[in-house]
């Protein structure tokens, strides 16, 4: 059984132990030490990452009442070992804020937390609650005036009968001794993660995203160092969206909401002048084995509304874009029907592709335009 210094001291990072056994697994080797300070991968914190005896420790997990380590080399006798400082830290204060936010969460809403894990992206909490924008807002004030005030926080076995008249939130039924974690004035809660012992190390909490989950709500929680850094990243983002649009920071969403009205009238007036262009431009339709017209720089959409309006004003009709280097596209439109086949024989004849109904088909054509013409003007009507 592993001697687990994480429980008497959950900032002890450095420390030195002798090597229980050492078992090659794969390419990894899985060791057990006689004590450890890295904490195994339970309760929905991730295992630990270090070093033990110069050999990297890429992950720790349980084993019975073992502590194995996960190691990319053998090691052996005394070693000195090394946890990842930072990286268990920023575990803890995500770790421990969580646990306030989803005592706060249960204080003000009689919430449950039913889900727990904590992700490279932050920590996320399943509640079984709906929450509102409001709702949330109170849970993370609340939240944050016990990060504020400094709680402190506290990691102990309660005697029996203290735990039978103990409120406590679980997330399951505990075999063997329960270990409570209270923050003071905020949670009690059953849990065997490492915490911080001051809830003012959190630093900030912020619920970043929140998506409806089996009747309730997951929410993405970021703590400390990771709660600025997203802060720092969205406040840049929205300091640069106001300024593009001269705007202050408050009317942003306003602002974007404008716009895109203000788009799609502009995509409106667009297509008006598009089509009172296209109607002048039938007018002056040359006239083969249909009427057609070829237009600079046209959308495939714009094309096919323009042979039927081109078909409209002469029953049928045809029309091109493009130029002579890269070929043209083309699209034809009949009220009588036919185009399937002169789709076919323009394909044909001058090096296209391309298909549709007999109402209307569409291509392309590797050819001149004076080569169009030529089939154009040479084909009977
Ligand atoms: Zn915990």
């Amino acid at each position: 059984m592993t001697d687990k210094l994480y429980y008497r001291d959950a900032y002890l990072f450095a420390f030195d132990a002798r090597v229980v056994s050492c078992a090659s697994s794969g390419d990894k080797f899985e060791a057990v030490l006689d004590r450890t300070a890295f904490y195994p991968e339970g309760g929905g914190q991730p295992g630990d990452t270090g070093v033990i005896g110069g050999v990297r420790v890429l992950d720790t997990v349980s084993r019975g009442d073992d502590v194995v380590h996960i190691c990319s080399g053998p090691v052996s006798g005394r070693v000195a070992a090394r946890v990842d400082g930072e990286r268990r830290l920023a575990n803890m204060r995500a770790h421990t804020a969580e646990h306030i936010f989803s005592g706060c969460a249960h204080s003000l809403y009689g919430a449950e937390n039913v889900g727990f894990h904590m992700g490279s992206e932050g920590v996320t909490v399943d509640l079984d609650i709906p929450l509102t924008d409001e709702m949330l807002r109170n849970i993370l004030v609340k939240a944050n005036g016990v990060i504020m005030s400094d709680a402190a926080v506290t990691c102990y076995y309660p005697s029996e009968d203290e735990l039978a008249g103990l409120d406590f939130r679980s997330k399951k039924e505990i075999d063997g001794p329960v270990r409570i974690v209270r923050v003071e004035g905020a949670d009690v809660c059953a849990c065997c993660g490492t915490h911080l012992s001051r809830a003012g190390q959190a630093g900030l909490l912020m619920a970043v995203r929140t998506a409806p989950c089996r009747g309730g709500t997951r929410i993405l929680l970021k703590a400390g160092k990771d709660a600025f850094e997203d802060y720092y990243f969205k406040n840049r983002e929205l300091s640069r969206a106001a300024s593009l649009m001269s705007l202050k920071e408050d009317e942003t969403a306003d602002g974007v909401a404008a716009l895109n009205s203000k788009i799609d009238e502009l995509k409106r007036e667009v297509r008006d002048l598009k089509d009172r262009n296209f109607a002048l431009m039938c007018e002056g339709a040359q006239t083969g084995a249909v009427p057609f017209v070829f237009a600079d720089g046209l959308a495939p959409a714009d094309v096919m509304r323009f042979a039927d309006m081109l078909a409209e004003k002469h029953g049928r009709g045809a029309v091109f874009s493009g130029d002579d280097g890269s070929g043209y596209m083309y699209a034809v439109c009949s009220r009588s029907g036919g185009c399937r086949e002169l789709s076919r024989s323009l394909n044909a004849a001058l090096n296209g592709r391309g298909g549709g109904k007999d109402e209307g088909a569409q291509g392309r054509v590797n050819a001149s335009r004076r080569a169009i013409e030529d089939f154009l003007y040479s084909k009977s009507v």
